[in-house]
């Protein structure tokens, strides 16, 4: 009876399995037609600075609106972009649509867009980012890109001459995500970014947890002395806004100032 019933779960785990590869192949297929079928679209939301809550510039998130199964969020179809070598596109999409959209816009904002460390693994990132810089006409200082620590981690030195040379078109290079994965502060001795985004848990945390709290000051402390800007990511409350002023933060992301919205909606929110 055991036997048969580890049998007949092994049999399950395999019928399991088997379904996650199939569900997996069906959200592949989908995700190409989605490309071409324009149900990729990104969504714009604020950042601000902490003086005067002015916008300064916003981050470009992407959002897919599947035909059946509705809205579907970048961290269940990015990992799979990934997989399938999709991302590519998928970035260069990102790219073009958001330095087309920020040059459309009234104000001198920035645009943020994320880059997935595979896409450093293509040789052409860098002129897909100035095709889409000459292409929309966006001044490139408009342009930042976000990274995360992994691209600093494997194939270090190819990556960061690439990062050196997007710099060197006049984009701005963001620390995404800083405090999560392998975190280490040598990281920025390895390139001059511009901006460090503290990551969202710790500033979900900062309230009861101590250590959250020595994060940031640790972050925002070295900060102040290699002259890069902080922002915090996930701001939710005025309490934390304020805490996160008096830690030295300078640049704010959240639901407090602005959840990410479609460009139409943008507009609105600003008239
Ligand atoms: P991220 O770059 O760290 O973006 C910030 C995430 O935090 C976004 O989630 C944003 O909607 C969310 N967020 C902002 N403010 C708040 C807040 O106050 N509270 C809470 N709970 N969340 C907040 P989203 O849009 O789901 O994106 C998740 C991740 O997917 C992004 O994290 C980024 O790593 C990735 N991603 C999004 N768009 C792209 C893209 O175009 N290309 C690539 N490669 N990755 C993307
Ligand atoms: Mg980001
Ligand atoms: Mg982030
Ligand atoms: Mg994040």
């Amino acid at each position: 009876e055991a036997k048969r019933n580890g049998r007949n779960r092994h049999e399950h785990f395999t019928l399991a399995m088997d379904d996650v590869a199939r569900s997996r192949r069906v959200i592949e297929n989908d995700l190409r037609e989605a490309i071409s079928g324009r149900q990729l679209k990104l969504y714009y939301q604020p950042i601000t600075n902490g003086d005067n809550k002015t916008i300064i510039g916003y981050e470009a998130l992407m959002r897919w609106h599947h035909p059946i199964k509705g809205l579907i969020m970048p961290n269940d179809f990015i990992p799979i972009a990934e997989e399938t070598g999709l991302i590519h596109m998928l970035g260069a999409f990102a790219l073009y649509d958001a330095c087309r959209e920020a040059a459309s816009w009234e104000g001198e904002q920035s645009v943020s867009v994320n880059l997935s460390p595979l896409q450093f693994k293509n040789s052409s990132l860098v002129s897909v980012v100035e095709g889409a810089l000459q292409e929309s006409g966006l001044n490139p200082s408009r342009l930042e890109v976000e990274i995360t620590e992994s691209v600093l981690l494997d194939d270090s030195l190819g990556n960061i001459r690439t990062l050196e040379s997007l710099k060197a078109l006049g984009v701005q290079i963001a620390l995404d995500d800083f405090g999560t994965g392998y975190s280490s502060l040598s990281y920025l001795r390895s390139f001059p970014f511009d901006k460090i985004k503290i990551d969202k848990s710790f500033i979900n945390d900062m309230g009861d947890s101590r250590e959250a709290l020595a994060i940031i000051r640790a972050i925002t402390g070295m900060s102040r002395s290699l002259d890069i800007q902080i922002t915090a990511e996930g701001v939710e409350s005025s309490e934390q806004f304020a805490k996160l002023r008096e830690e030295g933060c300078t640049l704010f992301q959240g639901y407090l100032f602005g959840r990410p919205q479609p460009s139409e909606l943008r507009l609105k929110a600003l008239s």
